[in-house]
């Protein structure tokens, strides 16, 4: 798996963020549960790629400057027919202009609780795992949990169990309890891949979308040293 992955990454300009797949592709090489997405580059096979993912289907804007891309309207959510998906693109291409490179269409994840697993090189450190409440009021919330990998599944228990958010995993007023089990395993594999890969600056998983039966990352960054 490490060289693999380190042809694969030394392939791609260091410094930059990798594009959805090859960061798709290296998670998935260390077990981390990352949505199936097909990258589309017009309204046309954007419709036609719900055939792949199924609906309802969400369409999000990519390009390399496009980092919160919900902020600027970039992420639909819920799109029910191909030609609701076809008219998002229309409307995505027009807001964003060349900003907007492409898009990439992926099936609506169940409902669940969105986390955050971050990773970063840190100078001295070396490499730091972040897990806390995700999902766009992350860092307005700042709840979150970091440690020195290698952790091992109970020590990523321990850092759930340090979060405000915690009771929110365990069935929070009648709520289904999510999966914790498949969670701290997912920690646990976030933190194998930093340990191992020293030319990773920085990952971000956000958000991690645990329901009662596992989890599923939507959003998935990596950047290169
Ligand atoms: P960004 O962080 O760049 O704004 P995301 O891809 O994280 O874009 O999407 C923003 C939000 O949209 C997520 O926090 C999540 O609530 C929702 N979302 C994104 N993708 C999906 C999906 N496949 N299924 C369900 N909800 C999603
Ligand atoms: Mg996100």
């Amino acid at each position: 798996v490490r060289r693999i992955v380190a042809a694969d990454l030394a392939a791609h300009p260091q410094g930059r963020w990798l594009d959805e797949h090859t960061a798709a592709r290296l998670l998935s090489a260390y077990g981390v549960r990352v949505a199936g997405s097909v990258a589309v580059g017009d309204p046309e096979t954007a419709a036609e790629a719900t055939a792949l993912t199924g609906l309802p289907a969400v369409l999000k804007a990519t390009g390399p400057r496009l980092v919160h891309k919900s902020d600027v309207g970039g992420v639909r959510l819920g799109l029910r027919t191909p030609e609701q998906v076809r008219q998002a693109y229309r409307e995505m291409a027009a807001r964003l202009g060349p900003a907007m490179r492409g898009a990439i269409v992926q099936a609506m994840a169940a409902e669940g609780i969105e986390m955050i697993i971050g990773g970063v090189a840190h100078e001295t450190l070396g490499p730091l795992i972040m897990v806390g409440l995700g999902g766009v009021t992350t860092e307005l919330l700042a709840d979150r949990a970091f440690r020195v990998p290698p952790i091992d599944r109970a020590e990523a228990g321990r850092m759930l169990g340090e979060l405000r958010c915690a009771p929110l995993l365990h069935g929070y007023r009648g709520r289904p309890a999510a999966d914790v089990r498949a969670l701290e395993d997912q920690i646990v594999r976030v933190g194998r891949l930093m340990d191992d890969q020293p030319g990773i600056a920085e990952l971000d998983l956000n958000p991690v979308i645990v329901t009662s039966d596992g989890t599923v990352a939507v959003d998935a960054r990596v950047r290169l040293a």
